[in-house]
């Protein structure tokens, strides 16, 4: 058994197939639905916001599919990714498990993003699209798309959550370096920015309202085409790449997980670390745990219900089945943007309701305590999305303390906090707070969904 701290995998081993875990499922996702006529939606009904091959993995149930070799390419620029085992961290709790994380912030983005961001631009470009349009929260998915988009001579336009372009002015300077537009939202240049902000001048804006205006734009411009950074089940393909790797490298190290954890916006991340181990699960009769962890302000999948709902604010998107807080559901405005987000995708919302994964959430402040602790035991710096995983892991430490047990834990260290430095400084003065949403608000936001389906 290894002795080592990281495990890197050569670029030789990389994964040349992504994995697609509805193969696997027992319980298929429910199908998006037209809100108009609340038919499953077909093809043509995507195909002025997507390109084809996109479209095709949405509803695909092939178990694999290859990773185009110009998207191989460019991955490895920084992949595949090192496995760290955690052994200062584990020092540090002093715990009885033993910790590994997938280290998903050595690429240019600093994020796990760009795994599904180089593969959608590369999937646009060979269709001819050469003008994209996004919605970004922390500023993460935007940096991520730009970086990929300039790689194919793609225009790229981003509405970003105006709360988060002001809190993260380097996020915005990050996609200027890469070509990319960047306009606060909600902003004047859409009907859906101005609906918004008749209602609420002052809204801070959310990724529900910034992808409205992302896929207003596309819908009105022929040439171009738009692109989602997670929820959608092509994108969760795409990030698949990292669990791939993962199990590779446990293997070089002889482990296998007991317990695989993320932090959950839309569930890319989550998806991308977990879902070849639960087709270890479906397949080969593996009983690992896989636990998501949200914040306690955003908190779809322990607080939500499942239902048909919009992804975005305004009404655009198909009605998709979710668990969800309603698509009016404005977050506190807490430091993890990435983490704001109404609803899940479908595949891990089909596998939350058959029990199948496992959901908690975590409070800011204990979200930033944890992110320190790891700051200083494992050096890296950890996003504030991240650190809500983290913060997950010292829970099942301390719980195996207390039964007497010892695991092993593997994580996905989504990204590095580098460009989030502004809310450690926040945390430092006091300045951050614990949100809860009550009951009252949930049950609003929710029953405001009734008339959908
Ligand atoms: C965007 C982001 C997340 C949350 O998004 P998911 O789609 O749920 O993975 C988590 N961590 C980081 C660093 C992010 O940038």
């Amino acid at each position: 058994m290894s002795k080592e701290s990281k495990i890197f995998l050569g670029e030789k081993d990389m994964p040349g197939q992504w994995y697609n875990v509805t193969a696997d499922m027992p319980n298929k996702p429910l199908p998006p639905l037209h809100p108009g006529t609340k038919q499953p939606i077909g093809p043509e009904d995507l195909a002025p916001l997507f390109p084809m091959e996109l479209i095709k993995q949405e509803v695909s149930s092939e178990r694999y599919i290859d990773i185009p070799e110009e998207v191989q390419d460019i991955y490895k620029i920084w992949r595949p990714t090192p496995l760290h085992r955690a052994y200062k961290l584990e020092k540090y709790l002093d715990s009885p498990c033993k910790i590994y994380y997938k280290n998903e912030s050595v690429s240019p983005a600093g994020s796990h993003k760009p795994n599904t961001a180089v593969a959608q631009a590369y999937y646009n470009y060979k269709e001819g699209v050469r003008k994209m349009t996004t919605e970004t929260g922390a500023g993460q998915w935007g940096s991520a798309l730009a970086f990929a988009t300039q790689h194919f001579g793609i225009d790229l336009k981003v509405f970003m959550v105006k709360i988060s372009y002001e809190q993260k002015p380097y996020r915005k300077s990050m996609m200027n370096v890469w070509n990319a537009d960047v306009i606060p939202s909600p902003s004047n240049l859409t009907d859906s920015g101005k609906q918004i902000l008749a209602g609420d001048p002052d809204s801070p804006g959310s990724l529900g309202i910034a992808i409205s205006e992302a896929v207003e734009t596309a819908a009105k411009d022929p040439d171009a085409k738009y692109s989602l950074g997670s929820v959608l089940n092509h994108v969760l393909l795409h990030q698949t790449i990292i669990g791939l790797e993962a199990q590779k490298q446990m293997e070089m190290a002889g482990d296998y997980p007991d317990i695989v954890m993320a932090c959950f916006g839309g569930g890319s991340n989550f998806a991308g670390i977990s879902f070849p181990f639960l087709g270890d699960n479906f397949r080969d009769g593996k009983n690992t745990r896989v636990v998501a962890i949200e914040p306690a302000s955003c908190p779809k999948l322990t607080r939500g219900q499942f239902q048909y709902d919009f992804g975005d604010t305004i009404g655009l998107t198909p009605l998709l089945p979710m668990f969800t807080l309603g698509h009016n559901f404005v977050p506190a405005k807490i430091h993890a943007g990435g983490l704001r987000y109404h609803g899940a995708g479908s595949i891990v919302s089909q596998l939350l309701r058959d029990d199948l994964i496992e959901a908690q959430s975590v409070r800011q402040l204990e979200s930033f305590e944890a992110g320190l602790a790891f700051a200083k035991t494992e050096g890296i710096i950890p996003a504030p999305e991240t650190s809500h995983v983290i913060a997950g892991v010292i829970r099942e430490v301390n719980k195996a303390k207390e039964e007497g047990t010892k695991k092993t834990i593997l994580f996905n260290f989504s990204g590095h906090g580098i460009i989030d430095l502004a809310a450690y400084d926040k945390y430092f003065a006091g300045e951050l707070q614990d949100h809860e949403v009550t009951n009252e608000e949930i049950a609003k936001s929710i029953g405001e969904l009734e008339k959908l389906v």
